[in-house]
């Protein structure tokens, strides 16, 4: 991978961007968790694409270092002061004696009033799909008496369109599946941690988040749900491997996090190339303000930008890009 500085960051954060703990699998068959969750074009073409010759630019790891520096210092806190914390917050001694990150059998055996807290697990599972085994492996953040926690910064903006929730269900559907004897709930406890929350929007928005943190519960598939929606992820992409870019499935909106449609008033029609004299995020309400200037004018829609592609791994050998980029 060849690496730019295009902005010009500061060397401090530079280093800091480009520190990396994570301890990667390189198996032939191998795949990850959060992989099955991305487009089938998007697995098949990274796959035929020389990482080596890969131009990214540094900034591009900023979103990911902040979120991998949250979950370690989500594991240090419960590792270093998880107990003493508990007590401060009011739990009673017997419960806050007996937390313990990671416990090993041997403690397990020793005492079993032991309350353990399940952090950073990686687990397996062999799935084999048409005569060809896998190994599906994924390493869940938190898991706690039987619930799975998962944190995750990000925008308000897209915790209130909502739109991951499903990718969110299927990952933690993937984790119990890797694990179901330690995860028994149902449902992911999303732990989102807002990197632009506002506390003076908070203040006048009942539906905004009232503070920069909040718990979201999300319904997970079932056991046979999930191993279904491997099972279709894995065929699809079998049935892809060796096809030419045409036929592979486009990413959809969704895969391609394309922002939302902007339909554009325009009142002179004969002058669309230049600003609009209202935006609209709803189709309906566009119309009906046109018809309150008794029809005239237009209505113009305007997709909303593709952002996935930037950071996807498949751009060098993907050719729809190319309707989104103008190299
Ligand atoms: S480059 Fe864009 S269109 Fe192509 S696979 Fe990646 S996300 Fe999909």
């Amino acid at each position: 991978m060849r690496l730019t500085n295009v902005h010009g960051l500061s060397l401090p954060l530079a280093v800091w961007l480009l520190h990396d703990e994570y301890d990667y699998i390189d198996e032939p068959n191998y795949i990850s968790a959060t992989s099955l969750l991305k487009s089938t074009r998007q697995l098949v073409l990274s796959r035929r694409v020389n990482h080596e010759e890969r131009e990214v630019d540094i900034s591009a790891f900023l979103a990911s270092s902040m979120g991998t520096a949250i979950h370690d210092s989500i594991e240090k806190a419960w590792t270093k002061s998880g107990r003493w914390a508990m007590k401060k917050l009011g739990y009673p001694d017997h419960i806050a004696e007996n937390i313990c990150v990671n416990p090993s059998e041997e403690q397990l055996l020793a005492n079993t009033a032991l309350i353990p807290v399940w952090m950073e697990q990686r687990a397996f599972r062999d799935i084999t799909v048409n005569g060809v085994t896998y190994k599906i492996g994924g390493k869940f953040d938190l898991v706690l008496q039987g619930r799975l926690f998962d944190a995750k910064s990000t925008s308000v903006f897209a915790y209130l369109l909502g739109r991951k929730d499903q990718d969110y269900a299927l990952q933690g559907g993937i984790y119990r599946w890797l694990n179901p004897e330690l995860i028994t709930d149902e449902h992911i406890f999303i732990q989102f941690i807002f990197t632009d929350w506002q506390k003076a929007r908070a203040r006048g928005d009942a539906d905004y988040p009232q503070t920069k943190a909040i718990e979201y519960p999300v319904l997970m598939p079932s056991l046979e749900e999930t191993e279904r929606f491997i099972r279709n992820k894995l065929t699809e992409i079998q049935k892809y491997a060796n096809s030419p870019d045409e036929e592979i499935p486009y990413c959809t909106d969704k895969e391609l996090w394309r922002g939302e449609t902007v339909y554009k008033y325009y009142s002179d029609p004969s002058k669309t190339s230049g600003r609009s004299t209202k935006n609209f995020d709803d189709k309906s309400e566009a119309h009906a303000f046109m018809a309150s200037k008794g029809g005239k004018g237009i209505v113009v829609a305007v997709a909303g930008e593709v952002k996935a592609c930037e950071w996807c791994p498949a751009f060098n050998a993907c050719k729809q890009k190319d309707q989104y980029f103008v190299s």
